[in-house]
């Protein structure tokens, strides 16, 4: 349990900030790669292979990681997004091999380079683009859980969750622990690239995997993931995207990156003024990127 501190931030409005977990500049691939670390710290893995962009909080935790322990780390990203950034300074210090192929050639370097390894007598650990999978979906699963023990221990009830959603596994985990305990509010993912259908039928697909007993109707009913607010598209930014940035920090003092946090910070202000919600209790989950902020900060100010 991190239990990752909730604070206040306007009446109705609260902030679980994952950013602060105590690793590697926090956030959600810090808790997802403590789990898969668990998992590889068990088996006798001699390297690590993962998938990302220079952009990527996922690459830049797990290389720390990786690093932390003497084990080899492999990251394949795609050209088009290779440029230098705080994240791919961080998997440069931590002596990541790093291969950029055009994106369409992704998957199949993963599978030569997997090969290729154990053709030398390694035993590679791969973890998938963005931690996803049921190792992914439990550190959220794990997440809901510190939010019921807060809202016990405060005497609250959050009818609204918000976060930002992107390869799916922060979302599927939050429904899931939903689901276990049978709780009464809406959990809604702010897409930061994906649209529907599909960005919101590969959570329900990790819904499934990990809670294979869910009724399909339950399933359904509390998936709320909404594709309005991906601006661009993934890293594209827009001055609505950096007002919200500008206007945390300086009202809150917190730091929200253009990919992720401030399109779902943005999103959720937006929602609860479409909606016309009031008098409810909102936790926003910050699920990190604080380097991306730093990369931001340097366009903006
Ligand atoms: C990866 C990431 C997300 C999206 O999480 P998923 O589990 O991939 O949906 C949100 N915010 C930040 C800061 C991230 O790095």
């Amino acid at each position: 349990m991190w239990n990752t501190p909730i604070q206040q931030i306007e009446s109705n409005i609260f902030v679980k900030r994952d950013d602060l977990i105590p690793y590697s500049f926090g956030g959600n691939k810090a808790r997802k790669g403590f789990l898969f670390f668990e998992e590889i710290d068990r088996g006798n893995y001699d390297c690590v292979i993962t998938y990302g962009s220079s952009h990527s909080n996922h690459c830049r935790v797990i290389s720390n990681m990786a690093a932390a322990r003497g084990m080899e780390c492999i990251l394949i990203g795609p050209e088009e997004v290779s440029d230098l950034t705080y994240n791919s300074r961080f998997m440069e210090l931590f002596g990541a091999k790093i291969i950029t192929v055009p994106v369409e050639q992704v998957h199949d370097t993963i599978e030569n380079t997997l090969e290729q390894l154990k053709k030398d007598g390694k035993n590679p650990y791969f973890i998938p683009g963005g931690g996803h999978g049921n190792i992914g979906t439990e550190a959220y699963v794990q997440c809901y859980e510190e939010i019921r023990e807060y809202e016990m221990k405060n005497n609250v009830h959050f009818d609204y969750i918000f976060f930002a959603s992107g390869t799916g596994t922060t979302h599927s985990g939050l429904v899931c622990g939903q689901i276990k305990n049978g709780d009464e509010r809406e959990i809604i993912g702010i897409s930061i690239a994906r649209k529907n259908p599909r960005g919101r039928n590969v959570v329900i697909e990790s819904i499934r995997e990990y809670m294979p007993e869910a009724p399909e109707n339950v399933i359904q009913e509390k998936t709320i993931f909404l594709d309005d607010y991906t601006g661009d598209g993934y890293g594209k930014e827009s001055t609505e995207i950096s007002d919200t940035i500008k206007d945390s920090m300086v009202k809150y003092g917190i730091p929200l990156d253009s990919t992720y946090t401030a399109k779902a910070f943005f999103g959720m202000k937006k929602h609860i003024e479409k909606e016309q919600i009031k008098d409810k209790n909102i936790l926003f989950i910050h699920t990190g990127g604080t380097p991306l902020f730093f990369d931001d900060a340097e366009k903006m100010i």
